[in-house]
């Protein structure tokens, strides 16, 4: 199962086989830089599409999902939505995506990840948020709506890395203050690795989950088992997590 790191186009956020993301198009031409022969992703709901606007240099995140033309958020200039196949969203290359010319939205463990998040330095939020060791902002006392703030820095890398294709939806998890690497579904995770160290991971990887159902090593094995367990490892500290869904 080929990685993008085997592909020569690394995501320090990703290094799960390339068939876990439905980002992936595959080589193409990139609809912002135009140019051919390019390992593409595609932009679309929730993504952006970062426009800078020739009269005054402001960066506008334009949704990719929405064709048209827009004023600059700063100067009122118009602007375009790059791309022609609109409907489908806006074909990116790896390098203008590693450049932040789009930006692809997450859904994460405390609230959404949009390129407006990024350039705010937080997260969206939850309400009731729980997020022990991260510093958080209220954001709507009354619902108790809180997000967590994070470096710009390492929410844009978050959004310059492809999502990952989940049953009921992505939730991407943190640790040492920031975006933690998604290492691929267990089914992958666990393919190369002998029973006694593939035990070891799985307890590390499920240690943390609060009311994971009774499901054992032998269940979540089973390729035909129904569960699949999203595993992250932090980079930093060496940490696993993971979340998990059903068919
Ligand atoms: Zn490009
Ligand atoms: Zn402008
Ligand atoms: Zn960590």
């Amino acid at each position: 199962m080929k990685t993008f790191a085997q592909l020569g186009i690394p995501f320090p956020l990703f290094e799960a086989p390339i068939s876990e993301t439905s980002d992936y198009l595959g080589i193409s031409q990139c609809e912002i830089c135009e140019q051919r022969e390019q390992h593409c992703f595609r932009l679309n709901n929730g993504d952006h599409v970062v426009v800078r606007c020739p009269q005054c240099q402001t960066e506008n995140g334009l949704r990719a999902n929405c064709p048209g033309t827009f004023a600059c958020q700063s100067c009122a200039s118009s602007l375009t939505l790059p791309g022609r196949s609109k409907r489908e969203g806006v074909r990116i290359c790896f390098s203008c995506l590693r450049e932040g010319k789009g930006a692809i939205g997450k859904d994460t463990e405390f609230g959404a990840v949009w390129w407006e998040n990024a350039l705010l330095g937080h997260t969206h939020g939850v309400p009731g948020l729980k997020a022990a060791g991260f510093e958080t902002v209220i954001l709507d006392p009354e619902e108790n709506w809180a997000g967590v703030r994070l470096s710009q820095e390492k929410l844009f890398e978050l959004l310059r890395t492809p999502s990952f294709s989940t049953w009921q939806g992505e939730i991407w998890l943190f640790c040492c203050k920031s975006p933690m690497t998604y290492i691929g579904e267990w089914q992958s995770v666990s393919a190369s690795l002998e029973e006694e160290e593939s035990r070891k991971l799985f307890g590390q990887l499920t240690a943390e989950i609060e009311e994971f159902p009774n499901w054992d090593w032998e269940s979540v094995s089973n390729p035909d088992g129904g569960v699949s367990l999203y595993a992250f490892q932090c980079k930093q500290c060496g940490h696993y997590r993971a979340n998990y869904d059903m068919d």
